[in-house]
């Protein structure tokens, strides 16, 4: 085989080797071997290049994350080449023509989701049991406090342990967006790099009923259980899907006991504890506590503002650092959704041209601010500011002015205000019934104090950190 230029002396083979080395040497073997190893030439036509991919799931991938770059090294291989196609290669009959998309253009850019189009309908009738991991959940990528640095330590003494399983299975649990596939897909990763022989399947339980349910369709179930009960780790993510779905879970129940017995380890997660897996059989949730039940619990401040440290050193990006503590102390719901704050406010200045400031960024984020202000309750405020200041939770509803009571109970007001969009009235609402202009009082109270007692001030502070 050789190029349409007629100038290059290398065969177009030659070149395909060479840039297949180069792939290797700038994404290193883990990265390499997961998604770029299976990439084939196909053939060349003019100034196209065509590869071929096993799957569609990983055409994708590879075509949304290292399409330029395929195409920079061919550009640069041989002068006549302009684009580069991958494809989908065609197996057998049932799948038909292989799907052809041109990387000629720039492609946008998706985010990974587990739910990557056709991962499934990969027609291939030995499925590839390797799994598609994110190559950016890394545990290097994963920063580390007091909310997770259980799961973390678990994930990692499972990701070490070469030829002994230290709990089976390791569950992980927690709230949406807070880093159980991170850490699972880290996991992944450490193991095909310090044990590349081991077999690793992670799949969502979606998924595998999906796939459950497609060997029962084709009555292929032999096959199915087979090739999960060969893998050596399998990680099964968001169980909580698999709840309510009876033959599924039976089937699940016994790939599970078939690797324990065997000695395989098993990684799971949900989004919560095994106990309240409701719609889950009572012997699955037992075995699902057998190992170790590490949960993840909401970020704090410094967690959140570590991510984001973590997130424009590895991107070089230049950002004044009170957006970030801006952003740490204001999007607290979520890790996912912290990362789209700021993603959003980086895309916003590129697109205007300017420097990042607090005022853009409380324009750009105007919806996402008041969702995630609406999170703090005024009774969460009153309980937290009636444990501090050691008052009964009562007293912040009653008629007693005692200093104190009373000062507690305007700083509860004050918090009230800052923290939430309650309006005055519906403040005094709350606070048994006060009329809006004590609650107007309180605050020009508090705010006065401020100024004077550091002690207040400091108090103050710290409740405020931890409400958020
Ligand atoms: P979950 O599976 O618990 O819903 P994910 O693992 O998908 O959450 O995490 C959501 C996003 O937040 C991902 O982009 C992930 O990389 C990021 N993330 C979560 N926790 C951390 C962390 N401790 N350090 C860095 N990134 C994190
Ligand atoms: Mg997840």
């Amino acid at each position: 085989m050789t190029s349409g230029s007629g100038a290059s002396a290398m065969t177009d083979t030659e070149n395909w080797d060479r840039i297949r080395e180069k792939l290797r040497a700038e994404y290193g073997e883990a990265t390499f071997n997961s998604w770029l190893k299976n990439i084939e030439l196909d053939k060349i036509d003019g100034d196209t290049v065509s590869l071929t991919l096993p799957t569609r799931f990983l055409r994708d991938w590879v075509l949304n994350n290292y399409a330029n770059r395929l195409r920079q090294l061919w550009c640069a291989a041989d002068g006549a080449i302009k684009s580069v196609n991958l494809r989908v290669k065609p197996l057998d009959r049932k799948n038909g023509v292989a799907q052809k998309t041109s990387i000629g253009l720039a492609e946008a850019t998706e985010p990974f989701t587990d739910k990557a189009p056709g991962a499934f309908e990969a027609a291939s009738p030995d499925p590839s049991l390797m799994a598609p991991l994110d190559p950016r959940f890394t545990f290097d990528n994963f920063v580390v406090g007091k909310s997770n640095e259980l799961a973390h330590a678990a994930a990692r003494r499972v990701a070490e342990a070469k030829d002994s399983v230290p709990f089976n299975p390791l569950y992980l649990y927690g709230g949406v967006g807070l880093g159980k596939t991170h850490l699972m897909h880290a996991i992944g990763h450490a193991i095909a790099a310090n044990s590349p022989k081991k077999k690793v399947l992670y799949l969502s339980a979606e998924k595998f009923m999906y796939r459950f349910i497609r060997a029962l369709r084709y009555k292929d179930t032999m096959n199915f259980k087979e090739q999960f009960r060969s893998v050596d780790v399998l990680m099964i993510d968001d169980v909580q899907f698999i709840a309510g779905k009876d033959s599924t879970q039976e089937e699940f129940f016994h790939t599970f006991n078939a690797l324990v017995d065997q000695n395989h380890q098993i990684i799971i997660s949900g989004d919560r504890s095994p106990t309240d897996l409701e719609g889950m059989e009572e012997r699955m949730r037992s075995r699902l506590g057998w190992g170790l039940v590490a949960d993840i619990h909401p970020t704090d401040y410094e967690l959140r503002l570590g991510i984001l440290q973590s997130k424009v050193e590895q991107g070089k990006i230049e950002i004044d650092p009170r957006i970030l503590e801006f952003l740490a102390h204001r999007i607290t719901s979520n890790v996912r959704e912290l990362e789209g704050a700021l993603n959003r406010v980086l895309a916003y200045s590129d697109l205007v041209g300017r420097a990042v400031t607090l005022e853009s960024t409380q324009e750009v984020l105007r919806d996402l601010l008041r969702a995630n202000d609406r999170r703090i309750t005024i009774e969460e405020i009153q309980k937290k500011v009636a444990e501090h200041f050691n008052i009964r939770m009562s007293d912040m509803h009653s008629a007693r002015r005692a200093r104190a009571v009373a000062r507690p109970r305007q700083v509860a007001m004050y918090l009230a205000k800052q923290l939430t969009s309650r309006s005055l009235p519906e403040i005094g609402r709350k606070f048994g019934g006060r009329d809006h202009t004590t609650v107007m009082h309180a605050l020009r109270k508090i705010d006065e104090l401020r100024q004077q007692d550091i002690a207040l001030s400091e108090d103050i502070e710290l409740l405020r950190r931890m409400l958020e």
